[in-house]
């Protein structure tokens, strides 16, 4: 008996370079797509690699955890690093990307997270593209987040490295990823000595043995189901239509935030401007004296299914995360897991009310 995952047909490498060709559709760039074969931390820690080195002097804006793990990397790479910690109830500004640019005149390469599903926040991406362009740094972007939620248009923004990932709003795979590079970001691995070459981690191994030859030959065996499963993923957004994947995700955050307050009992958006929340997953501020954790514990024990989880590290204690994304970012399920949280709240004392869920 043939079994579906087991039994496939090999993936062309015309059929690969079809579904590249798709992800460049969906974000709307002329540049070359590169689909890296595993998880979106594979291509953003390659395109670090790829374009820094000594020399490189970064701007790293960190409003979330990724940011960070790219100041390390960075350093890593022996570039000078300049951090720019925003707090995570809030959003950069470009006012705040050019004060930096202004101060530090040799910055030449800056790396932003467009939207942070683990703090909940966005950043104005096209704002701070036209500052950054105008500076002439090379720019960095973490799309993982905000592909599928919201617009992510790396040729209008002057993004020269774009990275993408499924799991988040596209609602797919977690297992491939990609990356659009631009002719100047391209120039920048080739100039580096160190960027990887010969490696899992190396952009310019795919340029060099795959575009440049014409995208007949992959380097080595695609992670299949994967990419079967990206194609799927991109087919089913083509089909509902990209503007309304993303409208699905804007109601639902807003469903969560309006939702939440009329809830009571304490909760509260964790991002004060409606403005600067994600689109993909909006993240709620407990009252205090009730743990994130356990209340998020309890409403799971209400319901396993839900798409809800308490903030990492020191953010456990204060934050809930409600994951609306995907095939999540519905009303239903958005009101499912307010009703949750607010039946756990009540069983910890706090007063709620639940008909004003209903109410939104
Ligand atoms: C989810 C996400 C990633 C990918 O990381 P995983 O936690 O492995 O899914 C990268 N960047 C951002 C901003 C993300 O939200």
């Amino acid at each position: 008996m043939t079994h579906p995952f087991l039994d496939l047909a090999p993936l062309s490498a015309e059929r690969f370079a079809s579904i590249e060709e798709r992800v460049a559709r969906l974000l709307a760039t002329e540049q070359d797509v590169v689909i890296m074969q595993g998880e979106a931390l594979l291509p953003l820690e390659g395109a670090i690699r790829g374009t820094a080195g000594p020399g490189t002097t970064a701007l790293n804006v960190i409003t979330g955890p990724y940011g960070q793990t790219f100041g390390d990397w960075l350093r890593d790479c022996g570039a000078e690093v300049i951090d720019l910690p925003v707090p995570f109830h809030t959003a950069v500004t470009a006012a705040q990307i050019a004060d930096a640019l202004a101060e530090h005149p040799e910055i030449d390469f800056v790396s932003l997270v467009h939207a942070e599903a683990a703090t909940g926040n966005t950043n104005p991406v096209a704002e701070i593209g036209e500052v950054v362009r105008r500076h002439g740094a090379l720019f960095y972007l973490d799309a993982v987040a905000s592909i599928g939620a919201e617009p992510v248009l790396p040729d209008a923004w002057g993004v020269d490295l774009c990275v993408i990932g499924a799991q988040k709003a596209m609602g797919g795979p977690a297992g491939v990823s990609a990356v659009s590079v631009s002719e100047r970001a391209w120039a920048r691995m080739a100039a580096n000595p160190r960027a990887p070459r010969r490696s899992y981690l190396s952009l310019l191994d795919w340029k060099e043995r795959w575009i440049d030859a014409g995208r007949r030959a992959l380097l080595h065996a695609p992670a299949q189901l994967e990419m079967l499963a990206l194609e799927a993923c991109l087919a089913r957004i083509e089909e509902e239509g990209l503007d309304s994947v993303m409208t699905r995700h804007a109601s639902a955050a807003a469903a969560t935030r309006a939702g939440a307050v009329a809830l009571g009992g304490g909760l509260e958006p964790y991002v004060h401007k409606a403005t600067e929340a994600a689109p993909v997953a909006t993240t709620l501020r407990t009252p205090s004296g009730v743990d994130a954790s356990a209340l998020v514990a309890k409403a799971l024990s209400l319901n396993p299914e839900l798409p809800l989880a308490a903030g990492g590290g020191t953010l456990s204690g204060e934050m809930i995360r409600v994951n609306h994304y995907g095939p999540a970012a519905r009303p239903d399920l958005v009101e499912s897991c307010l009703t949750a949280l607010g039946t756990a709240l009540g069983e910890f004392g706090a007063r709620v009310d639940l008909e004003g869920v209903r109410r939104q």
